[in-house]
């Protein structure tokens, strides 16, 4: 790795880990918190969860996996350029949306709701949960015990009541401080990564047209480009090549506005850092304008047409009905679940059920939802 900037994560300046761990020694404390990821069981399930399109729409939308991994991308592209910590930026874009339930925003909300009267359910604080406690592969410790500069990013929005909870990694929200600049890099290749891939499959399942994205100033912009260069093409390659040239100048904004501020607030320090009143990375304001303009399309054109509305509603159906299955009647969970459930009820009352059964559904797939809700039920299952 080239020289980090003074005001990147590095191993020497970590606030460590939460149960001490001998220091890796040909790894750097980062990329063993990436290499955990990686092997993780909530990682490999992000293969069948999906972002808007349930995954038996078709093989070619992005998935929770493939969309972390493009956010990987550029975030490590960005870090790059900027002089941070590209493995900490990549194991932040990993990990960051291990929590999510299945079926996208729809199970999401779904969740939530029915968690109301227990505490709701945040997918930021799923992610931290499960690689805090959830995932078991080591014998000294639960969860993958990470750094807390990867928690730190991982837990990207809390509520100020869980915040409390929290300990150090809640602190933040109560001082309203600001993360490591990884993981602010990471926020906004998040952004960048999905704004970019639904346009992609919007017009790839049809939902969306070229016409329609011309109204769109950050598409249309690079829609002229390429067809002044490229008059004749269409089709995936004129698509493509709009979209590349799209995240690229998403990119190119985002590093040189960042690196004017970070000259002129000039921290010296990730606690530096963390003591802004605002995060140091972002989009020129007019960038973030013309972001938010593709961001308010996409909301109104795709993610609320009635096609992807009745996958949303069905999903909904289908977490409403485990929850409350599973809350009716503990014996339908898995007998593992089970004591959990009755663990966690007799540790924290009556949220402790409610807590362990949305543990399992947020850990389900899309498609093992569907089987599970099919199994408990579709009468014609008891054959
Ligand atoms: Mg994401």
């Amino acid at each position: 790795m080239s020289k980090l900037a003074v005001y990147a994560a590095t191993d020497e300046a970590s606030r460590g880990r939460r149960f001490k761990e001998d220091s890796p020694n040909y790894r750097s404390e980062y990329q063993r918190d990436r290499d955990r990821i990686v092997h993780s069981s909530a990682f490999r399930r992000l293969e069948y969860k999906t972002q808007v399109f349930v995954n038996h729409e078709g093989d070619m939308f992005r998935t929770r996996l493939t969309h972390s991994i493009e956010v990987a991308q550029i975030s490590r592209s960005i870090a790059r350029i900027l002089s941070l910590n590209e493995d900490l930026s990549e194991t932040i874009a990993l990990a960051h949306d291990l929590g999510h339930t299945p079926f996208g925003h729809a199970g999401q909300d779904a969740l939530n709701n029915c968690m109301k009267e227990y505490g709701g359910f945040e997918h930021n604080l799923q992610s931290l949960r499960t690689v805090d406690e959830l995932e078991e592969r080591y014998a000294d410790f639960p969860g993958l015990n990470l750094t807390y500069e990867a928690r730190e990013g991982i837990l990207k929005h809390c509520s100020p009541s869980k915040a409390k909870q929290l300990g150090d990694v809640g602190e933040r929200f109560l001082k309203k401080q600001q993360p490591n600049l990884e993981a602010q890099a990471v926020n906004l290749a998040d952004e960048i990564a999905y704004n970019n891939h639904d346009v992609d499959d919007g017009l790839r399942a049809g939902l969306i047209s070229i016409e329609q994205l011309t109204e769109v100033n950050l598409f249309n912009t690079q829609y002229q480009v390429v067809k002044s260069q490229y008059p004749k093409l269409q089709g995936r390659r004129l698509i493509h090549e709009i979209i590349r040239r799209m995240i690229n100048e998403l990119v190119v904004d985002l590093v040189e506005t960042s690196q004017q501020r970070l000259t002129e607030a000039a921290p010296e320090s990730v606690d530096q850092v963390r003591e802004q009143t605002v995060p140091l990375i972002g989009f020129s304001d007019s960038m973030r304008e013309r972001s938010l303009e593709l961001k308010r399309f996409l909301r109104n054109e795709l993610y609320r047409h009635f096609r992807v509305h009745r996958m949303t509603s069905k999903a909904d159906r289908i977490i409403r009905d485990l929850f409350e299955g599973f809350m009716q009647d503990i014996k339908l969970l898995p007998p593992e679940h089970q004591e959990t459930a009755l663990r966690f009820e007799s540790d924290f009352g009556g949220s402790g059920r409610a807590l362990a059964v949305a543990d399992y559904i947020a850990g389900m797939t899309d498609r093992y939802a569907i089987m599970e809700h099919r199994r408990i039920f579709d009468p014609s299952e008891l054959t």
